[in-house]
């Protein structure tokens, strides 16, 4: 007998997953009822627990241990009800700020440091950002013919595409494309922008939707960057545009390269500068920089290019269809960073970066046209190894992160390095897609 055929049976009591997301970009969290999380309250969590690394284990050398306690403080304005998910109940998800027992902040929350960075913009400069997370992922037990963008692809993952959307929508996560992509059996799925701490929230909410959708229809959807050595990498794009308080848009210049703004090449600036050293934080896997490579038009160097998917920054087109006024449209896509990376963190350094690039007055940065020369593009890391070193060595970028986090961070990942270290490149990919 099915439990739903039990006559008796009570109904299902309303549960609320109040969550947050770690270094490894996981969601974690506890459960409670949601009768009992009136707003306001908050539910306990261990410092230790950013910690984790992606294996599941506490790693060693992280300034935290046994003691203390924090508490999961839900945002009121990011109370989620996600619905629509076949064979699960509705579930409402209240995203958290990690704070001390007596209300403080704590310095480790990845998503207050996203929200002191939008404040700062705000503040300084009176910019606000708007962004949209593109995600692209693979259905792993995809096993059709396939064609790149095809109909065929589209309708492999019927009717769990169908089922997705629809859950999307009813969760208040506003679809804007959901598309068969160019990889085997990869899709990518893309939410309307909103506010930079929303979107990144939404962006969390998204991963889990996804593989709670496939995994009903008993398929494993993964996000890894590389499902398997040389196939098609898989990123996550961040797509940001600025707005001044008058509503006008300070990156457009019809006047100058790209018609990118002084100010616009400032922030662009910011980011290419610290790119290098950030690279730990956005493309944080092992097999990361499999992706990183030319010809995968993910991000192979470091630079701005005019709608070029092969540059860390993409200035990307806009639509003048019928006349329709590109001031408004004009904005940039970040392209190197990955599934390993926490969506607050990635969006903060990001914004960071290129907020110093504003408050040291960088040269703006220089737009390629058409491919660029070798002299135009600063190496990225080439492993994890070296983004690691180069993250350590760079005093501001810790500075941004705070020791703490920072520790925590270099020894997250450095027990991952180690955990794959033994492995094949084939036994990484499969690793991680099975984490991813
Ligand atoms: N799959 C590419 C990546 O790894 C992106 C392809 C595209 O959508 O432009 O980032
Ligand atoms: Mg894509």
């Amino acid at each position: 007998m099915t439990p739903e055929a039990h006559q008796d049976a009570p109904e299902l009591t309303p549960l609320t997953f109040v969550a947050t997301s770690d270094l490894t970009g996981l969601t974690k969290g506890r459960v409670v009822p949601t009768a009992g999380m009136p707003t306001g309250a908050s539910t306990g969590w261990v410092p230790a627990n950013v910690g984790i690394g992606v294996d599941g284990h506490i790693v060693e050398g992280i300034p935290f241990d046994s003691s203390g306690d924090l508490r999961l403080l839900p945002d009121p304005e990011a109370v989620h009800e996600i619905r629509g998910v076949p064979g699960k109940p509705d579930l409402t998800v209240a995203i958290a700020n990690v704070v001390h027992t007596d209300g403080a902040p704590w310095s480790c929350c990845t998503r207050t440091i996203l929200r002191d960075t939008v404040a700062a913009l705000q503040e300084e400069f009176g910019l606000s950002a708007e962004v949209a997370f593109e995600h692209e992922f693979a259905d792993l037990d995809g096993d059709t013919p396939h064609h790149p963008f095809s109909w065929r692809n589209f309708r492999a993952a019927e009717p769990i595409g169908s089922h997705l959307v629809t859950a999307m929508q009813a969760s208040g996560l506003e679809l804007e494309n959901w598309l068969p992509e160019y990889g085997r059996h990869q899709y990518e799925v893309v939410v309307e922008r909103a506010a930079p701490v929303a979107a990144a929230d939404r962006a969390l909410l998204l991963r889990d939707l996804v593989r709670d959708v496939f995994a009903a229809f008993d398929r494993r959807a993964s996000f890894t960057p590389m499902t398997a050595p040389g196939e098609t990498g898989a990123g996550v794009h961040v797509h940001f545009s600025l707005q001044s308080a008058d509503g006008s848009n300070p990156l457009f210049d019809a006047d100058r390269p790209g018609r990118l703004s002084e100010l616009g090449g400032r922030f662009a600036a910011g980011i290419l500068r610290y790119a290098p050293s950030l690279a730990a934080v956005f493309a944080p896997l092992a097999i990361s920089y499999e992706r990183l490579k030319p010809h995968n038009w993910s991000a192979a160097g470091v630079f701005l290019g005019v709608e070029n998917r092969e540059a860390l920054l993409r200035i990307c087109p806009t639509i003048e269809i019928n006349g329709q006024d590109p001031e408004p449209q004009l904005h940039f896509e970040f392209r190197a960073g990955d599934i390993g990376a926490n969506p607050w963190l990635l969006l903060a350094v990001v914004l960071r970066a290129g907020l110093e690039g504003l408050r040291q007055d960088l040269e703006p940065a220089e737009v390629v046209v058409g491919e660029p020369e070798r002299a135009q593009i600063t190496d990225l890391p080439c492993d994890l190894a070296q983004a690691l070193d180069l993250f350590e060595q760079d005093a501001e970028v810790r500075s941004w992160l705070g020791e703490d986090l920072v520790q925590t961070y270099l020894a997250v990942k450095r027990a991952e390095l180690a955990a794959v270290a033994d492995m094949s490149d084939e036994e990484r990919c499969r690793w991680y897609a099975d984490i991813y």
